[in-house]
């Protein structure tokens, strides 16, 4: 048996993921392969190794990977090739928005893998409101989908009501969601009127793509206040924030009208698959209108403050969890 590992060089953006994920470290990235994009690319160096796990897959963030396993079949000529995993069925080619690193696609990845293994495709509208990485949500190839700026749990409320049998999923960044001076109104406003649908939070640590401006709802360690951002807060962001932090799947969890409430990470394959686990769970919370469900994600975003996209998910797993810790907040019904 030997792996066959496939780059889409059109979607990759050498981040590094599937190096750092690779349980067999068969994987290399080398600076003289370039894609035309000005990426480097990744190489299967050592394809014996491979043993078709797939994680370089899942934990790609451009959905770039597919793997096959050769073998060669004993009586027959020929190469026996056998695709273990790819991107999901329902991806279209579409180009993916975002950044080197920026883990909204993985996000994207799993609620699509749980639509689809649920079969509601059809019955079910995302709305993207993470406005850097609106294309996640159109190249899913499936039902209906919007992409929409900030407050999507505002336009989930009216479609909800206007429609009550569609699943919604409102994905959402922590500015579109809970920024102090005016979203996390809209928030609040949910939770006392007790809506029905899915909220997925995308909590990243830094706005990279906003001029490495700090986040309002998470400064969790020292390290991080001391920290400076390229423009925003070249001294540090201790400066403008300071105050205390804000935990939004605890926070939400208090609410009589959440069904269900639980915070994860994408910085093992182990928690892909828990992450996978919750948000399904999320989902069939609202199948089975026991109330809000809600689903906080702890991803990177792009960020300027460290030199490769895999210290960022160093970071989160060393510092960020300590603040933020991982679980199920709530689970009714
Ligand atoms: S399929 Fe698994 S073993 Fe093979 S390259 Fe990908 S992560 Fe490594
Ligand atoms: S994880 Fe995906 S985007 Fe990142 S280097 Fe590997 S193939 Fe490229």
């Amino acid at each position: 048996m030997a792996g066959e590992v496939i780059i889409d060089e059109q979607r990759c953006f050498g981040c590094g993921y599937c190096v750092y994920f690779c349980p067999q470290g068969c994987l290399e990235r080398k600076i003289d392969k370039i894609s035309s994009l000005g990426y480097a690319l990744p190489e299967l160096t050592k394809p014996e190794q491979c043993n078709g796990c797939g994680a370089c897959v899942r934990m790609c963030p451009r959905w770039a990977i597919k793997v096959n396993l050769l073998s060669e079949e004993q009586d027959k000529t020929g190469i026996i090739k056998k695709e273990v995993a790819g991107p999901p069925e329902i991806v279209s080619e579409a180009p993916l928005a975002g950044c080197p690193g920026c883990q909204h696609p993985t996000v994207g990845r799993i609620i699509l893998e749980v639509i689809d293994e649920m079969g509601i495709n059809e019955e079910t509208i995302v709305l993207d409101g993470i406005p850097c990485s609106i294309s996640s949500a159109l190249s899913m190839d499936f039902g209906q989908k919007l992409a929409y700026d900030e407050n999507a749990s505002d336009l989930a409320t009216t479609i909800k009501h206007d429609s009550p049998d569609t699943n919604v999923i409102a994905v959402q960044g922590y500015w579109g969601l809970s920024d102090f001076s005016f979203n996390i109104n809209s928030l609040i406003g949910t939770l006392i009127r007790g809506e029905k649908f899915t909220i997925i939070l995308c909590n990243t640590p830094f706005y990279g793509p906003k001029e490495g401006r700090p986040a309002a709802v998470n400064e969790p360690a020292e390290e991080m206040l001391e920290s400076k951002t390229m423009i925003s807060t070249p001294d540090g962001q201790k400066l403008i924030t300071g105050g205390y932090y804000l935990h939004i799947a605890e926070l939400v969890s208090t609410f009589k009208g959440v069904a269900y409430s639980a915070r994860c990470a994408l910085t093992s394959l182990k928690d892909y698959q828990l992450t996978k686990k919750y948000i399904r769970a999320a989902i069939r919370k609202q199948t089975d209108n026991v109330g809000l469900s809600f689903v906080e994600v702890l991803c990177p975003c792009c960020d300027p403050s460290f030199s490769a996209p895999v210290d960022s998910l160093k970071w989160i797993e060393e510092k960020m969890i300590k603040e933020f810790p991982l679980g199920e907040f709530k689970s009714l019904g």
